[in-house]
């Protein structure tokens, strides 16, 4: 019998890597397409003497070869994902967004592959309504240093819904909350990576603003799980998921955690100030990822912090 084929579009990404993995433990003929902007050989070297699994350096921007038409799921994960690294390629991630996410739906369009979109919490800006569900419109700066990304983010979402609408490509978009794990890249400034490394080198710890702020954080393995019910659940067709971990923290509290697991009391907190137009507070509602897929995440804060500081640890 022919293997089934996924393409991981940003498959040598944080998210991307650990997906690659699961698709492969499940008997997939994997290709994963990477510019590595933002990800990196590492994260997938471990694959390399796998049959199954195949790296193709490629800007999701340009057209694929007219042959991965032929693939059965396309995941679309490529784009920069935290604020450094979506900042310092702003206009790559618009285009990757819009102008990548078009041409793999016309590849699903060409050859009937299922597409999944990775969108974001970011499309709810800094929102008004907590906790935040799919039917929500947002609040969102559409000029600011954050638009690229969100604003990218919400077209794609868009392209997403005229190809079901026109073309009938069988689509759907997960929004997903911030996710942590190991492979997540030391340097791209986002929270859970910088306090770590920050605790277990010794430096200061830095919190933005007050730390007043929230976030609700997911572990890899859970948004994996949740990515590979939303592609292959039945009556999925055209619908919008959030993915992510519903227990809300503080910035604060995340710290003291960090700490206290890492086992650095002395670490040190010092406060820079709060980035614009970073959003205040952030949870998903989750019920509708619950009735439809039958999905909930399972990995608590502390477990998966110990696990991706045993990470971090043989890194650093
Ligand atoms: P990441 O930066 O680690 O991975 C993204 C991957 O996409 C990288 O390997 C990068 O090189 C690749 N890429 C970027 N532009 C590309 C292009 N034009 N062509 C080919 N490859 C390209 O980020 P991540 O955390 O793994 O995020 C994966 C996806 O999930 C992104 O789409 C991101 O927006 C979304 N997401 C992630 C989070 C999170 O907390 N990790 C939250 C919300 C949404
Ligand atoms: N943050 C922080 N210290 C850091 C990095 C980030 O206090 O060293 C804050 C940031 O201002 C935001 C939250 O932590 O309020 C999450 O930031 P991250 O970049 O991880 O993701 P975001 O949810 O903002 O995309």
């Amino acid at each position: 019998m022919k293997p089934i084929h996924s393409i991981v579009a940003g498959g040598a990404g944080f998210v991307g890597s650990h997906l690659c993995d699961f698709l492969i433990t499940q008997g997939h003929q994997v290709t994963c397409v990477d510019n590595l902007i933002t990800g990196s050989r590492e994260n997938i070297a471990h694959l390399k003497p796998q049959r199954n699994f195949k790296f193709i350096k490629h800007d999701v921007v340009k057209p694929l070869p007219s042959r991965f038409a032929k693939a059965n799921y396309v995941f679309h994960l490529a784009s920069p994902a935290s604020p450094v690294g979506y900042m310092q390629n702003s206009i790559e991630t618009i285009l990757t967004n819009s102008m990548g996410t078009l041409q793999l739906l016309e590849l699903c369009r060409k050859g009937k592959a299922k597409f999944i979109f990775a969108s974001t919490s970011e499309v709810y800006g800094n929102p008004q309504v907590h906790p935040q569900t799919e039917t929500y419109w947002g609040h969102v700066n559409s000029f600011g240093p954050r638009s690229c990304y969100d604003e990218s983010k919400r077209l794609g979402e868009a392209l997403v819904y005229e190809h079901l609408h026109k073309f009938n490509v069988d689509a759907r978009i997960i929004r997903i909350f911030n996710t942590y794990g190991p492979r997540l890249n030391e340097n791209d400034g986002r929270v859970v990576s910088n306090m770590i490394t920050q605790a277990l080198k010794g430096t200061d710890l830095t919190i933005y603003g007050d730390g007043s702020q929230t976030r609700s954080f997911c572990f890899v393995s859970d948004l994996v799980a949740g990515i590979w019910a939303a592609i292959s659940g039945p009556k999925t067709r055209g619908e919008v998921f959030n993915i992510g971990n519903p227990t809300e923290t503080t910035i604060q509290d995340f710290a003291h955690v960090v700490i206290e697991l890492c086992g650095t009391p002395k670490t040190k907190i010092i406060h820079k100030p709060l980035p614009t137009d970073d959003p205040i507070r952030r949870k998903p509602d989750i019920t509708k990822a619950q009735q439809y897929l039958g999905w909930e995440p399972r990995v608590p804060l502390k477990e998966g912090l110990r696990q991706t500081i045993e990470w971090y640890r043989g890194r650093i």
